[in-house]
């Protein structure tokens, strides 16, 4: 099988809910979001998929986060808008988007240049 790989970043502040009624202080990450899909047959081209389509695909579904407070943007008004949670929910909204020859492997948030977090099935 193939499995490519791309990423973004995106700057956007949060708020951890930690214990109730109690809060982090509100701050802000350079978001570097890289997705991984795999393939076990190439496209006619030779492809997985064209990084023309996957890029502006990733880059889309993040958007919305650009210069926002995740935690006003669903379902992080709700979910704790962790790392975690931002891989799995980037996960869950690109393998919405894919064709069903090509899924998403793996999401990765780095919050910075040594903190991350991976979301997988
Ligand atoms: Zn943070």
């Amino acid at each position: 099988m193939w499995e490519i790989s791309t990423e973004t970043v995106v700057a956007a502040a949060h708020q951890l809910r930690l214990a109730p009624g109690e809060g982090e202080r509100l701050h802000g990450h350079n978001w570097r979001i890289k997705a991984t899909v795999r393939a076990n047959e190439l496209d006619s081209r030779g492809f997985v998929m064209d990084f023309n389509e996957l890029g502006p695909m990733l880059r889309a579904l993040v958007e919305p986060y650009e210069h926002a407070f995740l935690n006003e943007i669903a379902p992080f008004d709700d979910v704790n808008p962790t790392a975690e949670n931002l891989a799995r929910v980037v996960f869950e909204n690109l393998s919405a988007k894919l064709e069903a020859r090509v899924s998403v492997v793996s999401v990765e948030v780095w919050e910075n240049d040594a903190c991350a977090a991976r979301f997988s099935r």
